[in-house]
């Protein structure tokens, strides 16, 4: 005890200090002096023990006010009246056993950083027709990838050098950083986490290792894709790290809505206008599909909003080679402007109406006819 220090003296701290001038001047000691950046130097552990000790003392105003009054020589309390009392003690432990409690373990962090990592995924967004999508289709399109620099194989170093271990962190990438009692782990400014650094930077790509390529893809795409479906295109994205794989590309297909279809599973849907003459007297059509026009006979009396299929006329599926339908929908159009000829013939045909040919309204009005009787 006779060679200790004063714990004001080792925290550099007038002994009038406030508690918060205490805890920023241990701060300061302790990021100094901590043992991890001064791995060969063993008295910086011993250093950073008194520091701990200092703080400890010095931060709780019962011990502190013991201390003031009878320093290293408390009567009450034999020995050494402060070392663990309440709170921590380095015998024994190494520092590394003491950072994992308070850090939760770095092992599995450190494996994480140093072993192989897959690259990023990429995501290109094919915009397609609605043909393209219903038949299948090649495309090619550019896109941009980082990927590892030609000249310095992505070690980001001079050819011919090689990156040095970093003197911050001494290779882990981390720095641990003592505040009372936590330590605080985070990644190493200097290196950014590498635990490498580059003194002669790779003129190609500036030391990243990385540089943006443009390159080109082609892609089948399948008949019967739909909007919103994707494409993987495995190993196309961006290069893995430490020998990883490559990352995918994923190619988000967007199907540009049709004029006249509408997609509905591998249905195909199609609202058809007709005239009222059409759908009273009946006619032959000629419906569109994606495959040029059928031939269709709407019956004589067909309902508005009447749905007819066309079998084998929709979409092919994706697996597989069946064909779904095309559904038309029948729209009756009643005409809104109409001649003197047309409107005389019209009133000539309701004069000869006997009423028996409107079945909805002779069973309507027969139901008002009970309402009221
Ligand atoms: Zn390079
Ligand atoms: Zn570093």
């Amino acid at each position: 005890m006779a060679n200790k220090r004063d714990y004001y003296e080792v925290l550099g701290v007038e002994k009038t200090a406030t508690e918060d001038e205490i805890k920023r001047a241990f701060r300061k000691k302790a990021k100094e002096c901590h043992p991890d950046l001064h791995p060969d130097d063993k008295t910086a552990e011993d250093r950073f023990k008194e520091i701990n000790e200092a703080n400890e003392v010095l931060t709780d105003p019962e011990k502190r006010a013991r201390y003031d009054q009878f320093g290293f020589n408390d009567p009450g309390m034999g020995g050494n009246p402060f070392g663990g009392a309440g709170g921590f003690d380095f015998g024994g432990m190494g520092f590394d056993s003491i950072f994992d409690m308070f850090t939760g373990g770095t092992g599995g962090m450190g494996a994480r950083r140093q072993g192989p990592q897959q690259g990023n995924d990429l995501r290109y967004d094919l915009r397609i027709t609605f043909e393209e999508a219903a038949k299948g289709c090649q495309k090619s399109f550019d896109f941009y990838r980082n990927e590892n620099c030609e000249t310095c194989k992505g070690t980001g170093a001079k050819p011919g050098t090689s990156p040095v271990t970093c003197q911050m962190c001494h290779g882990t990438g981390q720095i641990r950083q003592s505040g009372g009692w936590m330590t605080t782990v985070r990644t190493c400014p200097t290196c950014g986490g590498t635990g490498k650094v580059i003194q002669d930077k790779c003129t190609s790509c500036g030391g990243s290792g990385r540089t943006r390529n443009r390159r080109t893809c082609t892609v089948k795409v399948p008949a019967g894709i739909d909007n919103g479906q994707t494409i993987i295109m495995n190993g196309q994205g961006e290069p893995g790290l430490r020998g990883g794989p490559s990352g995918d590309l994923y190619i988000n297909v967007i199907v540009k809505p049709h004029k006249l279809f509408k997609r509905d599973g591998y249905d195909l849907r199609l609202d058809f206008p007709i005239s009222f003459t059409q759908a009273a007297l009946g006619a032959e059509v000629d419906i569109p599909t994606l495959d040029g026009t059928v031939k269709y006979k709407i019956p004589e009396g067909t309902q508005p909003d009447t749905e007819f299929r066309i079998k084998g006329s929709g979409i092919q599926q994706l697996r597989g080679s069946q064909k779904g339908d095309l559904i038309v929908r029948v729209r009756v159009e009643i005409p809104k402007k109409l001649n003197d000829k047309q409107r005389e013939l019209l009133r000539q045909f309701d004069e000869s109406s006997t009423g028996k040919e409107y079945e909805q309204r002779k069973g309507f009005f027969d139901k008002v006819k009970d309402l009221f009787n």
